[in-house]
């Protein structure tokens, strides 16, 4: 392959330093020098009068633990090269006694068949290690742990089963896993008691990987919830990561700067702990993230059997309206499974309580026994205000925390990286556009330990976006979510032209 020559471009490196004027040079997959004037008479010339280039962007936070293996192009097209998959507990591995359990379990958030599932850890961390469309690193997803030891069960473990739980991690962590997600808003994630998090931090602490966490609460109780994971991170000594950092529904919208201020003074203690937050003001979940956890006992066939039971169903519905943080006209259908419902997608839950002459919590309840919980949802979470604060924050990664779905997908999964350096640096100003590119590059390589990636410098990866930075946005909105990016010219990838010339 012949060497690259980016010339006369304009350098974002990573590392958050200004723009500098220079020549690119890469070899093989390496870029391997940087400088004015570069002379390489046998190299493909590529002209960048005009043209910005950062490192390939780096998407810390996805759930696209089965797409980055199907090839699918939306991430590059935003000029993502890197992505950290097995978010939020929910991982394809380790396998589980019954396969269908871990698909049930994980379906809604991976978009996902009746099908896939690899006969071991190594074999999926295999499998991602030849995607054609991304470099990829996964998280071991607790929830995935626990429905490999004990199904989805819900409350404390047996000792045996701890065991299990700790090996199965540790063995994962050795395999090339690169750490450890919680999931603690999701049963059967939900239910597990601090001890059982502190023991699995603990293993993956002493294997130098990082732990990630959304954790219990980003609606009241979002301060206190805080608190657990830096307590966890204080006992277990190592990198803590609280995941998509914010406070949803107005009444909590005050709690953010105090869940920030633990974090500061967690920091100040010397303890290792950052977070993430993604570009929008609005979310996505699955449906059933609405219903008290503990629904989920057992999984979906036990949560659709409670709702057929009139009293059962009365007690879900009673919790629910007690502890829902989001006004129903906030709560937007993004897919449902079957075909009789797809008219809904994108109609509040008021609407559709209106249209059917039914309390909105009531036809939440019917669609999800109709579509047996196999639907998902756009809600409005947070404040401008509080978006500002977690994106402009020194300690903030950011991270798309897109899924697909079969329907509507929030715009993050199309737009996420052209919007943070298009409407939220250049139009809104909220940070510099090397900044900008840092948090979603240099940043989160030294976090998550991407060693040679993350920054244009000599040795490092050819991870290369080349961008129009007048330009570069996205038109995706919650309407039109798959419009694709203006502004990128070309991606390349370990030295391979990836998008563009
Ligand atoms: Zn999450």
């Amino acid at each position: 392959m012949a060497d690259l020559l980016f010339s006369n471009a304009n350098l974002i490196d990573g590392s958050g330093s200004p723009p500098f004027k220079a020549d690119l040079l890469v070899h093989g997959d390496r870029i391997t020098e940087i400088a004015p004037g570069l002379a390489a008479a046998d190299a493909v010339r590529i002209e960048c009068d005009g043209i910005t280039l950062a490192p390939g962007f780096i998407d810390s936070h996805t759930h696209s633990d089965l797409q980055v293996i199907e090839g699918r192009m939306e991430k590059l097209r935003q000029g993502v090269t890197t992505e950290v998959v097995g978010n939020c507990g929910f991982s394809a591995y380790p396998p589980a006694p019954n396969p269908a359990e871990l698909r049930s379990f994980a379906n809604g958030i991976f978009c996902g068949n009746d099908t896939w599932g690899w006969p071991s850890t190594e074999a999926y961390l295999r499998a991602i290690e030849a995607s054609r469309t991304a470099n990829v690193a996964s998280l071991v997803g607790h929830g995935s742990l626990r429905i490999a030891v004990a199904g989805s069960r819900q409350g404390p473990l047996a000792e045996s089963e701890l065991l299990s739980m700790e090996s199965l991690l540790a063995e994962a962590l050795s395999a090339g896993a690169i750490g450890f997600s919680t999931g603690l808003m999701y049963a059967p994630g939900s239910s597990a008691p601090t001890d059982e998090l502190q023991r699995l931090c603990n293993v993956t602490a002493k294997c130098g990987g990082i732990y990630t966490s959304h954790i219990r609460s980003y609606f009241s109780g979002l301060v206190e919830a805080v608190e657990e994971q830096v307590d966890l991170a204080r006992r277990s000594g190592g990198r803590l990561q609280i995941s998509h950092l914010q406070a949803v529904g107005a009444n909590n919208w005050h709690l953010q700067s105090q869940a920030i201020r633990v974090i500061e003074e967690a920091r100040a203690e010397v303890i290792d702990v950052e977070f993430d937050c993604y570009p929008y003001v609005a979310g996505s979940s699955v449906l059933t993230q609405v219903l008290p956890q503990s629904s989920l006992d057992g999984g979906i066939p036990a949560l659709l059997s409670r709702l057929r039971n009139p009293v059962r169903r009365r007690a879900i519905r009673e919790e629910t309206l007690r502890i829902i943080p989001w006004r129903w006209s906030d709560i937007h259908i993004s897919s449902v499974g079957s075909e009789r419902n797809l008219d809904l997608i994108g109609k509040t839950l008021e609407e559709i309580g209106s249209e059917r002459r039914r309390e909105p919590v009531d036809a939440m309840l019917d669609l999800l026994l109709e579509e047996e919980a196999d639907a998902t949802m756009l809600c409005f979470n947070q404040s401008t205000e509080n978006l500002r604060a977690s994106l402009t924050h020194p300690c903030s990664t950011i991270i798309s925390d897109g899924f697909y779905v079969k329907g509507r997908p929030h715009p993050r999964l199309h737009g996420t990286f052209p919007l943070l350096l298009g409407t939220i640096s250049r139009q809104r100003g909220w940070l510099s556009l090397p900044q900008a590119v840092h948090k979603i590059t240099g940043k989160p390589a030294a976090r998550y330990g991407l060693k040679e990636r993350g920054l244009l410098q000599p040795g490092f990866y050819a991870d290369i976006v080349g961008m129009r930075a007048a330009e570069i946005d996205s038109p995706a909105t919650y309407e039109s979510p798959e419009l694709g990016p203006r502004g990128i010219e070309f991606v390349y990838r370990n030295g391979e032209r990836a998008v563009g010339y």
